[in-house]
Order: C-alpha cells, then structure tokens, then sequence
C-alpha cells in the first residue's frame, strides 16, 4: 500500500495500546459504508434511468467500486489486525476514506451543472448526511475526519460558485458553512474520544499496579507465614505452628473419629554434648536430627516442630499407635546412622528417646491430654535408659478422657 507522504500523527502521540484501540474504531462500520454506498448507487441508478446522463451511471459506478474497496480494507483489517502496525492500518483507512470522499465530492459537483436540480438536492442531502456520518465514525484519527469534510465540500462548494446560478452561490455560502459545522464537530469528537481512552489507558495502568502491588505483598506475607512459623535454627516448624497445626489436626480426627498420634523426642545427654563439644556443634546435631526426623514422616499431614530446646514434636493424623511406633523406631534408627559421635554418651553417638501416644478425640477432649501422655511415655524412655521408644501405659478410654476434660 503507498504511504502517499501522510501521517495521521494523533497516533504517534499515543501508546500503541490506545493507537490499536484507535484504529479499531476506524474499521468498524460495516453497516453505515453498506448503507452509504447503496444509497449513492441507488441515486446514481435512479438518475441513470430516469435522465439517461451518464454522470449518474458513473456515480453508480463510483460508488460500487469505493464501496467495495472500503469493506474489503475493513475485512483485511477483521482478519488480520496485527498484520501491519496501527499507523499503517490507519494510513490505509485514510487513503480509503480521502479517496471515496473526493470521489463523491467531485460526483456532486458535476451534478450540480445537470439540469434535473431536484435529483441533485436528493444527492446533496445524501452526501452530506454520509458525509457527517464518515466524519464522525472517523473521529479518532482527524487527518481522515478532516479529510473528509474537505474533499467532499470543496468541489460542491466550488461548483455552486461556477454554475452562475444565484440561488446555488448563496447555497456555496451554506456549504461553507457545513464545512466549518462538520470541522468543529470532529475536532470536538476527537478529542473525547482521545480523552476516554487516555482515561481508560490510565485506569488500566493503575489497575496493573495495584496488582502488581498485591502480588509483592502476597509474596511478602507468604514470606512472613514462613517466617512466623519456621523454627530458626532447624528450618522444621516452630512452636506456634505446632500448637495451631495441632489443634486443626485434633478437630479434624475428632469430626472423622480418626486416632491422632504424637510422638515427643528428646536428644540424649545433649547438656553433656554441649558441654563436650561446644554449643555451635550442639546447633549442628540439633539440625542434623530434624531432618533425619522430617524424612521419617512421610504423609502429608504428618508435621514435625521443634518443641523448645533439644526437644521435638510430631504429629501423626490419621494413626494408630503402632503405627506412631513403627515411626518413631524409624526416627531412632535415622538418628542413630547420622553417627553424630557423643563420647559422654554410653552409646558412643547422639541418640534420642521418645514418647508415643495416640488418642481418638472426644468432645470436651483437648490436644494437650495428649501431649501430656506423650510427655509420660518419653519420661519412661529416659527412666528406661534412653534410646528408645516407649508408649503411654495404656490407651486412655473415651470416658476417662471425657472424664479428665471436666
Ligand atoms: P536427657 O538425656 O535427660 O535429656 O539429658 P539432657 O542433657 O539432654 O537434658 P537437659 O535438659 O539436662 O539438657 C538439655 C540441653 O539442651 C541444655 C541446653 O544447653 C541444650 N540446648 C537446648 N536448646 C539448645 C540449642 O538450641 N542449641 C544447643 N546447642 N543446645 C541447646
Ligand atoms: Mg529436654
Ligand atoms: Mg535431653
């Protein structure tokens, strides 16, 4: 497509965003081309036949083919939209638009000089309906809405000063008069409608922003649960998690009538440790033994925190408790074939003990019951020798437990 030298230059000022939307604009009017050219034909056809000039039949023609070629730009700019740049797009909306324009114009003007004025006022009035209508749909980009009105008024203008007519002169006068009426209008729409879109444009940077601005804070936050809830120095969940994953897992196994187990560790002569190897080493075994212990549970639900200094807790949803047993045996051998040597230790290395329990949680129950039973049974271990695994005496019965509650 020729670029004829004309640059609608509305679009250079604006983001290609509100130029795309801009241009849509300008091929969106199917319906009032189809209309416009038909009744032009109609026009030309009507004179052709009733006259027999030949100027009217060429108008049919003119206004087929200009016709024709603008709802074709417009079906190429349907399919394709991206296929060229807006500018482009609105380049050639606007060679369309200048050269029907000019051709209708310079239609109506040889009219004029035809001696059959009543036909011409029906193309007159025509025109400057369509043309309006052109300029107004044309709006967005004011080099077309302009154009136009230019090309369309100035040869029915000049023609009205040459025909010698006095009546056509004073009409020359209103023509000039539309042209400036039609001018001001499109200035008019251009404007708003670059103010809406510029408005719109604006609003869809802000919405952007603010949405931009909710992602960083909901990483933020989520970088602060983690934070809240993460023991420091072990990276396994800290006390506060525990006490809220724990009371959430307990109301759960309540409503299903499932049994919860908890099993309470505690690391072996870790003051002696400590004593013996320094405190930075005691750091060391005591993340060595949390992830020894988090790779032992392997269920989702299962959950491990660090109680408080040298002890840790696991909660087992959903389990019995040889089921908990088998676990916390797991965690015992895990820790054991860390082979963190512990010399103050009668077994040479770092080992734990460990209290098991299990409850199915009654109304009026509370998670800490099971807690201190877990508590009962890692005392037992450590009175039993330590380095093992010992249950709480005896599953505590549904009456007991509503019993304790009271
Ligand atoms: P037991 O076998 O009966 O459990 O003996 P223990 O020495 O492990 O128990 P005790 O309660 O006497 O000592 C616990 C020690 O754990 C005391 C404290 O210095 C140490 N400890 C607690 N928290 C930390 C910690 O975060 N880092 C280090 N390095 N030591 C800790
Ligand atoms: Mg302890
Ligand atoms: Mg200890």
């Amino acid at each position: 497509m020729p670029q004829f030298g004309l640059r609608p230059t509305e679009l250079d000022a604006v983001s290609p965003r509100t130029a795309r939307k801009l241009v849509d604009t300008l091929y969106q009017q199917t319906t009032s081309l189809t209309a416009g050219g038909a009744v032009f034909m109609a026009l030309g056809l009507i004179g052709f036949l009733g006259t027999g000039s030949r100027w009217y039949f060429a108008g049919f023609v003119v206004a087929a083919c200009t016709c024709m070629l603008r709802l074709w730009q417009t079906r190429r700019y349907a399919r394709a939209p991206d296929s060229a740049p807006p500018s482009v797009w609105a380049r050639r909306s606007l060679a369309g638009a200048w050269l029907t324009a000019a051709s209708w114009g310079a239609w109506s003007a040889v009219l004029l000089f035809e001696p059959e004025k009543s036909l011409v006022i029906m193309v007159l009035s025509a025109q400057s309906a369509c043309m309006i209508g052109g300029a107004v749909r044309n709006a967005a980009v004011r080099a077309i809405a302009s154009g136009q009105v230019f090309l369309t008024l100035t040869p029915v203008f000049v023609a009205c000063l040459l025909t010698g007519s006095g009546y056509l002169n004073i009409y020359a006068g209103f023509v000039a008069l539309l042209m400036v009426a039609a001018l001001a209008l499109t200035r008019h729409l251009n404007r708003q409608t670059r103010l809406l879109l510029r408005q719109d444009e604006e609003k869809s940077e802000l919405v952007a922003s603010l949405e931009a601005a909710k992602q960083d804070l909901e990483v933020i936050n989520r970088h602060l649960e983690t934070l809240v809830s993460t023991d420091a120095l072990t990276g396994a969940a800290n006390r506060r998690a525990f006490d809220l994953n724990a009371a959430r897992e307990w109301r759960r196994c309540l409503r299903e009538q499932e049994p919860m187990s908890l099993l309470l560790l505690d690391v072996d002569y870790f003051k002696l440790f400590n004593d013996l190897y320094g405190h930075i080493a005691g750091d060391v075994c005591l993340q060595e033994i949390a992830a020894a212990a988090a790779v032992a549970l392997r269920r989702p639900a299962d959950g491990l925190a660090r109680y408080g200094g040298e002890e840790f807790v696991a909660i087992l949803p959903n389990t019995p408790l040889d089921g908990a047993v088998r676990i916390a045996e797991h965690i015992l051998r895990a820790v054991s074939a860390l082979g963190l040597g512990h010399e103050a230790s009668p077994f040479g290395h770092v080992t734990v003990s460990i209290g098991a329990a299990c409850m199915v949680p009654v109304p009026g129950a509370e998670v800490q019951q099971l807690t201190a039973r877990a508590d009962a049974a890692l005392y037992d271990a450590k009175r039993s020798g330590r380095n093992r695994v010992k249950t709480a005496s005896k599953p505590m019965m549904r009456m007991e437990i509503a019993a304790a509650s009271r």
